[in-house]
């Protein structure tokens, strides 16, 4: 078996497709300015516990899905992050961020990795981007990242997306749910499965979110979380709601929605695409007021965020055909030696026109013109400029306009001052 092979449920995303990233990227950085979120990057490891502690010992993540090792015989286990959200709000309690801006609005684009069984858009390293807004968990602060989350697709032009939404209520709402749950599905305790009756005692309300038919089955007929809500529970989601009717946000309800993870609260949220095979979601995301003291914060840290799977996002914008329009960027001149052995007077002439920011190439594999002209051409090069002794020794250049075929002689300087004005540095984004 050769010795180049990809590890088995990661991928490696070549220069084509490093420009659809881009795209993405930019308009996620873009608009986390709009919206006044600031990038965070945390580390790829964090302590094991870490995860233990906040997304909960009763998930599928931290049950068999982190890549956890010791770095050291004598050293605490670490593990390859399996999401951002703990991370980042370890990083903000350790820093005591909020004591610096009572608000913070944290964006990130990230590696994760989990033991997943490797499918179409389930991958073992993969890449979310999201948000996290800690300090605040107003009905506004939540509808804020739902908004900066779809404005994001509707910048990149996705259709068919679905939004869901549900509330999971205070804790206590879930502590009296939970029991009412217990109370429920005891009768059918033999019946369930070997995962679920481990949620049984730990958090029954993951068994609602199980796959399995037989589990759907029984709980078909439980108790709905809703009619266990307080007032201050429904009211707060009525506001959310009406922050999203009135930006214009479609959604559904959806009173099964409970997300994977133990640490929300109050509103829950998934986005599904139509693009998207089995496997549909997009992102999702809610409240989780109660991680920081997971953490062992002494106090509550009001906090929501979101999180997108940027490979499902890209797979439904392929679908889309929203990426027709990107087109590689292309240099300004290629360099053509009319005779090898001018090579390095021609390779002063590619260091001054760089310096002077203009995108130049030339062959370094000392091939034929022919060849050379071939290059420009494949490389959608905007001129070709010609170096032979002749030119050398007049002092001008032959400048060919490779899409026009119009060409002139002018000296390297009228050149630079012509590219320069049309091409400066740093041209400001349109
Ligand atoms: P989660 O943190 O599990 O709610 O995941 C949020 C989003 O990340 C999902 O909706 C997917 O788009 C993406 N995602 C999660 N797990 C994977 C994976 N193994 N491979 C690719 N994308 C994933």
């Amino acid at each position: 078996m050769p010795h180049y092979q990809v590890v088995k449920g990661a991928r490696d995303i070549f220069p084509d497709e490093i420009l659809q990233w881009k795209h993405i990227e930019g308009v996620i950085h873009r608009l986390a300015a709009l919206y006044g979120f600031n990038e965070i990057r945390t580390p790829v490891f964090e302590y094991t516990e870490l995860f233990q502690r906040s997304i909960g010992s009763s998930t599928d993540i931290v049950g068999k899905e982190m890549f956890s090792f010791l770095p050291d015989p004598a050293g605490r286990s670490i593990t390859l992050r399996p999401e951002m959200t703990a991370g980042v709000m370890r990083a903000a309690l350790q820093k005591n961020l909020l004591a610096a801006a009572p608000v913070q609005k944290l964006y990130y684009i990230s590696e994760l990795f989990r033991k997943e069984r490797p499918q179409a858009g389930r991958q073992r390293q993969f890449s979310q981007f999201g948000a996290e807004l800690l300090g605040v968990s107003s009905p506004a602060a939540v509808a804020e990242v739902i908004t900066f989350m779809m404005h994001v697709f509707e910048v990149l032009g996705l259709q068919g997306l679905t939004l869901r939404i549900n509330t999971l209520g205070n804790m206590d709402d879930r502590k009296r749910y939970r029991e009412a749950l217990r109370n429920y599905l005891a009768p059918f305790y033999e019946q369930l499965d070997d995962a679920s009756k481990e949620r049984f005692e730990k958090n029954p309300l993951r068994i609602l979110d199980s796959k399995n038919p037989e589990m759907q089955e029984i709980v078909t007929g439980a108790p709905k979380l809703h009619d266990y809500l307080g007032r201050e529970s429904l009211d707060d989601f009525e506001k959310v709601l009406f922050y999203l009717s009135v930006r214009g946000i479609p959604f559904q309800i959806d009173h099964r929605l409970v997300r994977g993870l133990d640490y929300y609260s109050y509103t829950a949220f998934e986005v599904t695409s139509s693009a998207l095979g089995a496997q549909d979601a997009l992102g999702g995301g809610g409240r989780y007021d109660s991680l920081a003291v997971e953490l062992g914060s002494s106090g509550e840290v009001p906090a929501s965020g979101f999180a997108v799977g940027m490979e499902r996002l890209l797979i439904a914008m392929q679908k889309q055909g929203l990426f027709s329009d990107l087109e590689a960027a292309a240099p300004s001149v290629f360099v053509i030696v009319q005779q090898q052995e001018l090579f390095d007077q021609a390779l002063e002439i590619v260091t001054r026109l760089r310096r002077a920011g203009i995108s130049t190439v030339i062959d370094l594999a000392g091939r034929s013109m022919k060849a050379q002209l071939r290059e420009a051409n494949r490389m959608n090069a905007a001129n070709a400029l010609f170096v032979g002794s002749d030119e050398l020794a007049s002092g001008k250049c032959t400048m060919k306009d490779l899409r026009s075929s119009q060409q002139e002689e002018c000296l390297l300087e009228e050149i630079i001052e012509k590219f320069r004005q049309s091409e400066p540095l740093n041209p400001p984004r349109s």
